[in-house]
């Protein structure tokens, strides 16, 4: 594919010092905010119920991928689908298909540039397409009239296709069309002969995502879990996103992680993963998919990436802010769970940050296999509540660091 021109966004330079920040700006919050839980220990013995042997799924590093065709096909289990209801509604952004085009043919890309120099700073909503607190919060920054004071500041629109068929009467139904978008990233699929809906999407704008400096992609999570920031692995660029997210004052849980055996994310490729580089990219899990409260972090978080990063002048980001900093705590991811069958079924009601105090401790069921806490005071991260295949990450163990 031919490379995009960054040469109009070169010749930046960092932005100096944190930004301070205060509570509420004095604007409505979207919806109830969920309150500043700790992570919640779990009794002894409490969820217990098998005699069980250990089993220890491999670590699922990025390169253990491979270039295999969408699982369009393989069977899929909903009996752990959320029943959250849904709060949010989506937004029509059909307005934005067209809007400020950077690149004929390529819609649903909004740019902004600056006269003045800066760093391109990329915001990016419906990664999947039943997650549309990223569309909200896009649609607020466009409904503030958001400019950047310098640099080029992208909005994107991912898997709008999955959106399109958004369906709040089956909510589970549209996280993507044919694969998961976000495990496209790696230039082994991008370059393949294999196609999807998702792959022309992601093949149409890598080399726009390559050209960002700073990225900021919005997500949700399937269970009602407090809002967390993935990082990305320790070694391949988390570092520097933990630096990132500390600047930002929120969320208060930031997760490194090992990546997901099913294929590379977009915040793992190239310049981002490369802990020498200077572009920088993390991943907000802002909260419930479909929750009020989800919406308002997102929103927070992007105008506190704005302002770090530049974009904006503080005092506007400020001015509508809602939520106040917080103290974060790190999380390292040591393994993931990856379903082995379509028979993976919880032992418990966990919905991500809680604290299992014994090692040993079976907290799932895959088939005949028990999946037990590797380690004392183990952190359980980002359980799933989605419908899921084989293969599929269903949980991560975790260290308070
Ligand atoms: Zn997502």
């Amino acid at each position: 594919m031919e490379a995009w021109d960054a040469g109009e966004v070169s010749g930046w330079s960092r932005p100096v010092g944190g930004v301070q920040w205060e509570a509420s700006g004095g604007r409505r919050p979207v919806g109830a905010v969920r309150g500043e839980a700790s992570g919640r220990h779990l009794k002894k013995g409490s969820t217990v119920t098998l005699h069980h042997h250990t089993s220890r799924t491999p670590l699922n590093r990025p390169e253990a991928m491979d270039s295999r065709p969408p699982s369009e096909a393989a069977p899929t289990a909903e009996h752990l689908l959320s029943q959250a209801a849904v709060e949010l509604e989506a937004p029509d952004i059909r307005g934005y298909r067209k809007l400020h085009p950077f690149w004929p043919g390529i819609d649903y890309v909004i740019r902004l540039q600056s006269p003045r120099p800066g760093p391109h700073v990329l915001i990016q909503a419906l990664t999947h397409g039943n997650e549309l607190c990223g569309a909200i919060a896009i649609d607020y920054l466009m409904r503030e009239s958001i400019r950047p004071e310098r640099g080029v500041l992208s909005l994107v629109f991912a898997n709008v296709e999955a959106y399109r068929r958004w369906d709040p009467e089956h909510p589970h139904s549209n996280r993507y069309c044919d694969e998961d978008y976000n495990r496209v990233w790696s230039d082994d699929v991008l370059n393949s002969t294999r196609d999807s809906i998702e792959l022309r999407r992601a093949r149409a704008l890598c080399a726009y995502i390559d050209s960002a400096d700073f990225l900021l992609d919005l997500h949700s999570m399937s269970a009602p879990c407090e809002p967390l920031m993935v990082c990305g692995v320790r070694e391949g660029g988390g570092l520097k996103a933990v630096e990132l997210s500390r600047a930002l004052g929120l969320p208060r849980w930031l997760m490194m992680d090992t990546g997901h055996a099913a294929g590379l994310r977009m915040i793992e490729r190239r310049a981002f993963a490369d802990p020498h580089a200077g572009a920088v990219a993390v991943l907000l899990e802002a909260g419930q998919h479909w929750e009020m409260s989800t919406a308002q972090v997102a929103i927070d978080l992007s105008l506190r990436f704005l302002a770090h990063t530049g974009t904006v002048p503080p005092r506007w980001a400020q001015s509508r802010c809602v939520l106040p900093t917080t103290h974060q705590q790190v999380i390292q991811v040591t393994e993931a769970v990856t379903a082995q069958s379509l028979d993976f079924v919880w032992l418990g009601e966990y919905q991500g940050l809680e604290i299992v105090p014994d090692q040993g401790t079976p907290v799932a069921r895959d088939g005949d296999l028990s999946i037990c806490t590797p380690y004392p005071d183990c952190v359980l991260v980002m359980p799933t509540r989605a419908r899921f295949a084989p293969g599929q990450t269903m949980l991560r163990f975790g260290r308070l660091l």
